[in-house]
């Protein structure tokens, strides 16, 4: 299939076209006509499989960018892969007409300086670690009722590192009708019971 048949709008086509990307990946072509229904989504897909565009594709589509407010947040587990999406949503933006403005708000890194960030920023996407941005919900930096969509990505290593009470956490403090995806490379068992408790009905996407 063409990206024009799974839904995505030319001005992102043109901007894929920039980066010499021609034709969805197997992934991709099963992720972003759901996630563009809003279906919360579990997917089992390994790095290099092409999920990072995956749903930042139709996040891109679902973004209304006249509002300068949260309306997106990624979890990442680790510094380099919060880094790495925040650049493919930099490329995605720079190859397209689209005003979409993000920050990578991870632990380690001064704290007064990220809510600088937010204040003048107001990002629509948000990519970090779930510890230190319910920080920030806390102290109201982050408002978490204008989020539309939450990335859960590389879940595998982010239960693993227990991180989960965090992201539950930050999962509690947005409206119920937001959209949920979970990325994975392996799916176990205790995956899709985290899952259960987090999403009440889901797609379960395997390539
Ligand atoms: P990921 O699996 O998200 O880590 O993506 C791995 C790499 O594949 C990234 O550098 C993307 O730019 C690239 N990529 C993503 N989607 C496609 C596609 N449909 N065609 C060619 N390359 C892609």
């Amino acid at each position: 299939k063409t990206f024009e048949e799974i839904g995505v709008d030319q001005n992102i086509i043109k901007g894929l076209k920039l980066q010499e990307i021609e034709k969805p990946t197997k992934i991709q072509e099963e992720v972003i006509p759901e996630a563009l229904l809003n279906e919360d989504i579990i997917g089992e897909a390994q790095t290099g499989s092409g999920k990072t565009l995956a749903y930042l594709i139709p996040i891109f589509q679902k973004i209304d960018a006249e509002k300068r407010d949260n309306q997106v947040i990624i979890l990442a587990p680790t510094h380099e892969l919060a880094i790495q999406v925040n650049n493919q949503i930099r490329l995605l933006v720079d190859n397209s007409d689209l005003n979409i403005t993000s920050a990578v708000i991870i632990g380690n890194v001064n704290i007064k300086r990220q809510i600088e960030v937010l204040k003048n920023e107001k990002p629509h996407i948000i990519v970090g670690s779930a510890v230190r941005i319910l920080e920030l919900i806390k102290l109201k930096k982050i408002k978490p009722h204008t989020v539309k969509t939450i990335v859960i990505d590389e879940a595998d290593k982010l239960l693993d590192k227990n991180n989960l009470n965090d992201i539950k956490a930050v999962i509690k403090t947005t409206l119920k009708d937001r959209q949920i995806m979970l990325f994975s490379a392996t799916i176990p068992e205790k995956t899709l019971t985290v899952s259960k408790e987090i999403m009440k009905d889901f797609k379960l996407i395997k390539i």
